[in-house]
């Protein structure tokens, strides 16, 4: 990844806390962070066992603006929400990386992590 696809901004590589236990114990979050709009590109392939696209916790999906900073293509603008957790997120669904604004993380990783058995038996 080079530039931020939102605002042309340079990216840089970070590393998201992650302080949580069960199936993300230990688990390195790979990321890079726009060092000007500060949207964060969250790489889920280790606290998503598959693609959010598609899943049962999808309430709305859209066509999102700007194209994937990795591979350029077709980017999802999903909202998503399970139990009392919602989050509005952009997937690459091929890349598995997601656009995160600042300070929503905590609450993808909630739902996620609330909705883990679901997402992983791939109701
Ligand atoms: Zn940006
Ligand atoms: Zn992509």
């Amino acid at each position: 990844m080079t530039d931020c696809s939102r605002c042309g901004g340079a990216m840089v590589d970070m590393v998201v806390p992650e302080d949580g236990g069960g199936a993300y114990r230990g688990a390195q979050i790979r990321a890079q962070r726009c060092t000007q709009c500060a949207v964060a590109w969250v790489d889920t392939t280790r606290i998503a066992p598959r693609a959010l696209v598609g899943t049962m916790l999808e309430r709305k999906r859209e066509p999102a603006a700007k194209p994937c900073p990795r591979c350029g293509g077709r980017v999802a603008k999903l909202t998503l929400s399970w139990d009392t957790y919602w989050v509005q997120i952009e997937e690459c669904a091929p890349c598995r990386i997601v656009a995160v604004d600042p300070g929503e993380y905590p609450e993808l990783r909630m739902l996620l992590g609330a909705a883990h058995d679901v997402l992983v038996s791939g109701a």
